[in-house]
């Protein structure tokens, strides 16, 4: 049986190759993404000529409402996932003394907020389905050491690596696995302008992240060889921290 794995934010950067890759290792992929359906249909299109079966649902993560009637509507129909890559996230960075409201709210409501609301319906169809799962949250680097700049990021994705803990202890008996991946800097929309001489400094490997590198760390995750691995975040940073 093909197992099936829904990757959220998988229209672009590290959750498209994530995709991309767990298709490559043989699973059927949910794709995920907010507005950009053209960008997420050209994901599919890749995933059929790999021959996997592919669908995708468009919804926004903060909107819990929606967020649990698309997962339920789409596990009535099809079949309780085997994974979750909780992947969508944004930031809004500045100096904190100067960060707005919005920005704050926006920050913690997609990256923190979104894995509630994504990861929480999936939850129970998971544990009755009886047989091993995946769970992988996307942190950073930032919710390891803290970033300049990004007091609201570093705090939401610190966050997740709080949940993922306690989840794996709440799920490991029913061998559903937990873990959390933090990239350092990789090259995307996300970071485009960013990935510059003075960070590069930073990082012990000299260079920049491609989105592969983390895909094959989700994809490895995801395989059945990593049953015996939860509780767990894993650095795909280059050394930086
Ligand atoms: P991108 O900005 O390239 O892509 C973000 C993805 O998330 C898009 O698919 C986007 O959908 C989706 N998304 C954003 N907000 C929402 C929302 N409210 N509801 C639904 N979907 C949403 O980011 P990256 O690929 O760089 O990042 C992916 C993950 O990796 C994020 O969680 C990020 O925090 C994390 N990360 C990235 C690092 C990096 O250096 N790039 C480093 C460490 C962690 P749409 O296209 O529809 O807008």
């Amino acid at each position: 049986m093909t197992h099936t794995i829904l990757v959220t934010g998988s229209s672009r950067g590290i959750g498209r190759a994530i995709a991309l890759r767990l298709a490559r290792d043989g699973f059927d992929i949910v794709l995920h993404c907010r507005h950009r359906r053209d960008a997420v249909k050209s994901v599919a299109a890749d995933i059929r000529q790999l021959g996997r079966q592919v669908r995708i649902l468009c919804f926004d993560v903060t909107d819990r409402q929606t967020a649990r009637a698309m997962l339920e509507a789409d596990i009535a129909e099809h079949g309780t996932y085997y994974g979750v890559i909780c992947n969508a996230g944004i930031t809004a960075d500045g100096a904190f003394p100067a960060l707005s409201d919005d920005d704050w709210d926006n920050v913690i409501h997609t990256n923190l907020d979104g894995f509630y609301n994504v990861v929480k319906p999936l939850t129970m169809p998971m544990i009755r389905r009886r047989s091993p799962g995946r769970i992988v949250v996307m942190s950073s680097v930032s919710g390891l050491m803290g970033n300049r700049g990004q007091v609201n990021y570093s705090a939401a994705k610190a966050g997740l690596i709080g949940a993922v803990k306690a989840l794996a202890v709440e799920l490991a008996k029913r061998r559903i696995t937990v873990n959390c991946v933090a990239p350092g800097l990789i090259e995307t929309d996300m970071t485009e302008g960013e990935i510059d001489d003075e960070a590069l400094k930073m990082i012990p490997m000299q260079r920049s992240g491609h989105s592969e590198e983390v895909a094959a760390t989700v994809s490895f995750l995801c395989s059945t060889d990593a049953g015996y691995i939860t509780r767990q975040v894993i650095a795909v940073n280059g050394g930086l921290c």
